[in-house]
């Protein structure tokens, strides 16, 4: 059988392309944009700004709402205050409308105490648990310096500015013996857009978050505890059923994020963007599309990524 000349280019082409995109599969385990913002140039009217920073195996995820107000979830570790603060600066931000901090690790608090001295703070909340450490003393005090209150949240409380709509999903419960499991986990509601902020949640309370009866489906998913070995089993990720995934990692980390967790992200075609390696993530969205960027204003503090 003769096969005609044209058929058989697109053939070989599609052959080729095949094999090409199947490589790309195989050797990428994570994905980076290629489109870089500057956000003092940018114009982002009507947007929804989600900030996953730079700050190596730390998380301080700064959400900006259309209208202009602000949330900041954790504020990294006490190295990395200089980054954040010169990051909150440079967009123009004077005024934290809510700050979360998810649970009081060192790697979530540590330049909150920084954070509420330099910034105005509108409403401050945490889980209803505490920790004999300097980085949470140092939390409590520039609390108690500004006259400001924390508000103990827990699963089903909620707050909302304009048509940006954020609730707790988790803790679902009053005691833990791990304070990663007091982890406060936001989702946020955008028009059809929802992220899913998990802070260092993980293990049995994801089995939790399952049994209740929250709607979890996110487009985005900030994995929790840095994709350690069980922050992303295959059940809690079809039931979030994401499109993005952000890790927050440091460069010179061996064991985060495990490489099952990857490979679950991988398997379900979840596009996944580590911030070790290109920096801060930033996404924007209307409301119904998503668009992933890499801030251009970088981290160029080694003790701050390599911590
Ligand atoms: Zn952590």
């Amino acid at each position: 059988m003769r096969i005609k000349p044209h058929i058989k280019r697109t053939y070989f082409t599609f052959i080729i392309l095949l094999f090409i995109i199947t490589i790309n599969l195989y050797l990428r385990s994570d994905n980076i944009s290629t489109k870089v913002i500057d956000l003092q140039t940018s114009t982002l009217e009507n947007k929804l700004v989600v900030h996953y920073l730079d700050i190596g195996q730390a998380d301080c995820i700064l959400i900006q709402e259309p209208k202009g107000s602000t949330v900041l979830i954790d504020a990294g570790n006490k190295l990395d205050s200089k980054y954040i603060q010169g990051y909150l600066l440079n967009l123009g931000i004077t005024k934290i409308d809510v700050l979360i901090a998810t649970h009081p690790h060192a790697d979530h608090i540590g330049s909150m105490d920084d954070i509420i001295y330099a910034f105005e703070i509108g409403k401050i909340y945490s889980p209803n648990v505490d920790h004999n450490t300097t980085a949470y003393r140092d939390f409590i005090d520039a609390v108690d310096k500004k006259n400001y209150k924390i508000t103990y949240a827990s699963a089903g409380d909620h707050f909302s500015f304009n048509d940006a709509n954020f609730q707790f999903i988790s803790p679902n419960q009053n005691e833990y013996d791990d304070l990663n499991f007091f982890s406060l986990v936001t989702k946020l509601d955008y028009g059809n857009v929802s992220f899913l902020f998990m802070g260092d949640a993980e293990g049995k309370v994801l089995n939790e978050i399952l049994n209740s009866n929250y709607n979890l489906r996110s487009d985005v998913i900030k994995i929790g505890h840095h994709g350690g070995v069980v922050s992303a089993p295959i059940n809690f990720i079809k039931a979030v059923d994401p499109t993005i995934a952000v890790i927050t990692v440091r460069p010179k980390s061996y064991s985060y994020p495990h490489f099952s967790v990857l490979s679950t992200l991988k398997e379900n075609a979840i596009e996944t963007y580590l911030t070790k390696g290109q920096g801060t993530i930033v996404i924007t969205s209307d409301g119904e599309i998503i668009d992933v960027f890499r801030s251009s204003y970088k981290n160029t503090d080694s003790k701050s990524l390599d911590q």
